[in-house]
């Protein structure tokens, strides 16, 4: 199911006379596909949608790599049940039933040391306790309008300074491990925000996240399915593809009486529209805010596009003959001892510790084991050849189960943060933004009372930002905007 989507839409529709449209909507990630879904079901089919890459999708990406083994690039969990579009979408069109059948095989996480030894699991629920705790104070500062302490304007410094007393209670091997535990802890923290240090992350805005309740869950047939069902809806001749985007110009010279924008590419295609739905990723925004609206955008939206935060995440894939961990295994938490180079600005020999950054391997299917990892570690893993990352995290496994571990016969990583057409993972709130900066980024820019150039995407949502679900969201509500303008009455 998930090729479909590479196959069905593959290639510009470079013959195409008219280029003029109602709407343009520029990215076919889930936003732009939402929104033209919303669109076209309520009957407003003439819009277009251009997108830069050779696939539908952007940072939803489901990879084929041997018949039914598919891994996720991009998105991998419904985050949350209940107001989630997505886990309604996946659950109404019988997405998650395989899930249903395998749950719980694989149930145990099983925190390992350096040395290959296991850790006792009471010490690590105490530590896990006390750390859902601290974040939850971290959410406080913003759901309760506290002010946060002067020594510490981020999540990490706050993080830091309580674990530090809390580990003044314990001495020896006991403070070594409970040590071990919360870094590991604030490592996979630092990947769900997606910067490079939660130090970057705003304590005073950490709580402006709203968690959905309900668990996660993956999508067996792939997170690409959630699209295509999206997909099905949207007319195939709308979405152009391998069309980059290089300007869009909503000034006086747009160049046509009768539209007021004209959105041109690199190849040089000019496309004219009255209202054009942006949703490239911030990270984009930040590379291209320059030079790629015409006139420049209002110095609000641009200071809000440079303060936001947009950080690197990374997969990394390794595929076995066979497995390597115990049935019932379904992560091994990687408890790495202090690093100093870490630390250490002055030493980024990441050669030697851009593995230490993964927190984690998790069972992705039998054979098949996954990693993350983010910030400038990541960065440097997207340089690697694919034969030294085998080699590193090869080394990372016989280390932690101590024993002989084969190398992987194939590894699948992604780069994010060199994909042109992402630049970066998702938005999080940096030090010195305010949940403000994405309610602006958010923001229509309207002419003469009617809006014109929209923003969509998962960074304009001000309290799911980062997840499909906010990006869904943002895409129905620009097509609203729309719709309302035109009297079109509109249904979800
Ligand atoms: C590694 C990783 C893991 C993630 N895990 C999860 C998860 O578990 N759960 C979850 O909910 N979310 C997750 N996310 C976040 C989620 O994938 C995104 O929030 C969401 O897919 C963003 O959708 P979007 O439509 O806003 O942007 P995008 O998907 O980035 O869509 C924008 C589109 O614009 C196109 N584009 C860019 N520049 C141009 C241009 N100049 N001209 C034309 N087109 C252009 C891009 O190619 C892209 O297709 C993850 C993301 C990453 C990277």
């Amino acid at each position: 199911m998930a090729t479909d989507v590479h196959e069905i839409y593959n290639g510009p529709h470079e013959n195409k006379a008219d280029n003029k449209s109602k709407v343009l909507i520029i990215g076919a990630g889930i936003a732009g596909i939402s929104a033209a879904e919303f669109l076209s079901k309520n009957g407003m089919d003439d819009f277009k949608i251009l997108e830069s890459a050779h696939r539908v999708g952007g940072r939803i990406w489901t990879n084929d790599i041997d018949g039914d083994l598919k891994v996720e690039m991009g998105a991998n969990w419904i985050h949350g049940i209940e107001r989630n579009p997505i886990y309604q979408l996946a659950d109404e069109n019988g997405l998650l039933q395989l899930r249903y059948k395998d749950k719980g095989l694989r149930h145990r996480n099983i925190f390992m040391t350096e040395n290959g030894d296991e850790v006792n699991a009471k010490v690590v629920k105490e530590c896990d306790f006390t750390y859902g705790l601290l974040i939850q104070q971290c959410e406080e500062f913003y759901q309760m309008g506290m002010p946060t302490p002067y020594e510490c304007e981020s999540v990490g410094g706050y993080m830091k300074m309580e674990i530090a007393e809390k580990l003044e209670l314990y001495h020896g091997n006991d403070r070594k491990l409970r040590d071990m535990i919360f870094r590991q802890h604030l490592m996979q923290e630092a990947v769900v925000s997606g910067c490079n240090d939660l130090d970057d992350v705003s304590l005073s805005e950490f709580g402006c996240y709203e968690e959905l309740p309900g668990v996660h869950y993956t999508i067996p047939p792939g997170f690409q399915s959630v699209l295509e069902i999206l997909l099905s809806k949207v007319p195939q001749e709308n979405i152009y593809l391998n069309q980059q985007v290089r300007s869009v110009n909503y000034g006086d010279s747009a160049g046509d009486e009768n539209y007021k924008v004209c959105v041109e590419c690199e190849n040089g295609e000019k496309f004219y529209a009255n209202h054009v739905i942006v949703t490239v990723s911030l990270g984009v925004l930040k590379a291209a805010v320059d030079r790629m609206f015409i006139p420049k955008l209002p110095s609000p939206k641009v200071e809000a596009i440079e303060k936001l935060g947009f950080g690197v995440v990374d997969k990394v894939y390794l595929h076995f003959e066979e497995p390597i961990v115990a049935p019932d295994v379904f992560r091994i938490e990687l408890l790495w001892e202090e690093d100093s180079f870490i630390e250490d600005e002055r030493a980024p020999n990441l050669a030697d510790t851009w593995y230490r950054k993964i927190y984690s391997f998790e069972v992705a299917h039998e054979n098949l084991i996954t990693g993350w990892l983010c910030g400038k570690e990541a960065l440097y893993m997207e340089s690697l050849s694919e034969e030294q990352i085998a080699n590193d995290c090869c080394n990372v496994l016989k280390k932690f189960l101590k024993k002989d571990i084969p190398l992987p016969t194939r590894v699948i990583r992604t780069r994010w943060g060199n994909d042109k057409n992402t630049r970066g993972a998702y938005c999080y709130i940096q030090v010195g933004a305010a949940i403000q900066d994405v309610e602006t980024l958010g923001e229509p820019i309207d002419i003469n009372g009617k809006p014109v150039i929209q923003f969509a995407g998962e960074a304009t949502h001000p309290s799911f930002y980062s997840t499909t679900h906010g990006a869904l969201i943002t895409g129905h509500r620009e097509a609203k905007r729309i719709l309302d303008l035109y009297g079109m009455p509109c249904s979800q």
